[in-house]
């Protein structure tokens, strides 16, 4: 059987929805740009409608406000919330093998 991939496409990135900061990692992503904690959630952050996480704010075209395209991807990818890195195994959006292209090599 074969290991799914990321082949970095940027798909997931490019998907317009909230992107949850769990516990602590906001404070982790704003030390990583050597940001100040309330300078980073105040621009770079929103609260969720159900009001239970900060979410990374996205452009106007829907990507990730972090998403810096190719070939580069994301730019705080060290740090990266565990929502990011739960894709495609925990979460995923409807007709998400299609779009994918880690999941078309699994085909
Ligand atoms: S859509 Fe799939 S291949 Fe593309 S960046 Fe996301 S996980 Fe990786
Ligand atoms: S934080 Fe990085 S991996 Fe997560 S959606 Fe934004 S650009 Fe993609």
């Amino acid at each position: 059987m074969k290991e799914f991939k990321c082949k970095r496409c940027g798909t997931c990135c490019k998907w317009s929805g909230y992107v949850r900061l769990l516990d602590g990692e906001s404070e982790k992503i704003a030390s990583f740009l050597e940001l100040e904690q309330h300078f980073f959630t105040s621009k770079y952050t929103i609260v969720t409608a159900d009001r239970r996480n900060l979410s990374l704010i996205e452009k106007e075209d829907g990507s990730c406000i972090f998403f810096i395209g190719d070939p580069a991807g994301c730019a705080i990818n060290q740090v990266k919330p565990k929502q990011c890195r739960d894709f495609p195994y925990r979460w995923n959006f409807e007709n998400w093998q299609e779009e994918c292209e880690g999941a078309k090599d699994l085909l």
